[in-house]
């Protein structure tokens, strides 16, 4: 099988391109027609030379994922993908319009739309709460399956055709928050966020992209050094506030304590401006009582910081429970009246099991 053009980072295909004594300024175009226009054949790269399509036909091929079911809630209208990969396997994405979405300076933009996508088939770090969990590490995707992700909503909102303007509406936001953990396919990763944000690849803003972490301390530190990590927007599954409490859930906390992982977050924080969010999965008679809050508002202090409170998705056999309304209104007041910046997440997609933690073994076919 030729190899898929989408797997190649920017820098590869740059070299690629010298080496065959094709010009520089190819890269671009190139680029373009693949994540600006999604083509799916050389053909259509209709500036190019005959000559020069010749060369790419002949070393690679542009594969893009189907999705092999798409699901929209009937609730709030998000859509949930199950894209399969040249190897049978299956990764899941969710696709969720925000109506009116707030703007930072307060007024309400128009519609955001936001991309959940999988950086993994399955993990290997074994959350307590957590359904891919239960998949254990699969294997790693590539850039290709990375990206195709988002060509393959892209494409899927253009067949809809919402979009009013007539050239139909398009993905403003990505979270690396579906399967597997992003620091653990780093490398990937990050040549993936070097296309997700340049003005020649998908180009969407690096202020518009969260990737979301267990907390690889040392990933984190390296990622902080580095374009464009250092740019695009952190967030840490903190999910406990005591070390004991954590390494219960969260194994990872064995090989990485809590301390060494907020000292990372406060590096990061230090060196890309940004602020970093504290992913807080609220479970009943686990970690969401007002001592749970007091010490999340101690660590918030030593940092620049916002909170997103995430009720527990329940699923058939889930090992843990959502907390009462009433103790996650408690538990956010607490911290809200502390000057924190706080918000609960109540997750989209619920009713086609497309919430965070859901994505993986209830569509395994
Ligand atoms: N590995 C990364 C990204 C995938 S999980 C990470 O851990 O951050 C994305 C988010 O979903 C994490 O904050 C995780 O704690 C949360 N999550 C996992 N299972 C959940 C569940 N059953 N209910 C609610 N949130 C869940």
């Amino acid at each position: 099988m030729k190899q898929n053009i989408l797997d190649l980072s920017k820098s590869s295909l740059e070299s690629w391109l010298l080496e065959k004594g094709l010009k520089k300024f190819n890269l671009h175009q190139i680029l373009q027609w693949l994540y600006r226009y999604r083509v799916k054949s050389f053909d259509e790269m209709t500036n190019l030379s005959k000559q020069t399509r010749e060369v790419l036909k002949t070393h690679f091929e542009i594969r893009h994922l189907e999705p092999t079911e798409k699901h929209t809630s009937p609730v709030d209208g998000s859509t949930k993908f199950l894209f399969k990969l040249p190897d049978g396997k299956t990764v899941e994405s969710v696709l969720m319009p925000i109506k009116g979405a707030k703007q930072k300076d307060g007024t309400e933009s128009s519609n955001r739309i936001t991309l959940c996508i999988s950086s993994q088939v399955g993990c290997a770090m074994g959350c307590a709460f957590c359904r891919t969990a239960e998949m254990k590490l699969v294997r790693n995707l590539t850039q290709g399956e990375i990206l195709g992700q988002v060509l393959g909503a892209q494409d899927f909102m253009k067949q809809d055709n919402t979009g009013a303007d007539g050239r139909g509406p398009r993905v403003s936001n990505i979270v690396f928050m579906g399967m597997g953990e992003p620091l653990h396919n780093y490398d990937t990763v990050t040549d993936s966020l070097q296309l997700l944000t340049d003005v020649y690849g998908i180009g969407i803003s690096q202020r518009k992209i969260t990737v979301s972490t267990v907390g690889l301390a040392p990933e984190i530190r390296k990622f902080a050094d580095n374009p464009p990590g250092a740019r695009v927007k952190l967030a840490l599954s903190l999910n406990a506030t005591t070390e004991e409490g954590r390494k219960d859930v969260m194994p990872i906390t064995k090989k990485y304590p809590l301390e060494e992982v907020i000292e990372a977050c406060k590096e990061y924080t230090k060196k890309s401006k940004n602020r970093v969010t504290f992913e807080y999965v609220m479970m009943a008679g686990v970690n969401d009582s007002l001592d749970d809050a007091k010490r999340i508002s101690k660590i918030c202090a030593h940092l620049p910081s916002k909170i997103n409170l995430i009720p527990y998705n329940e699923y058939p056999g889930s090992p843990f429970q959502r907390p009462s309304e009433e103790s996650i209104q408690r538990f956010f007041h607490f911290l809200a009246d502390r000057h924190h910046q706080v918000n609960i997440r109540y997750s989209k997609g619920l009713d086609v099991l497309a919430a965070c933690g859901q994505l993986a073994t209830s569509s395994k076919k």
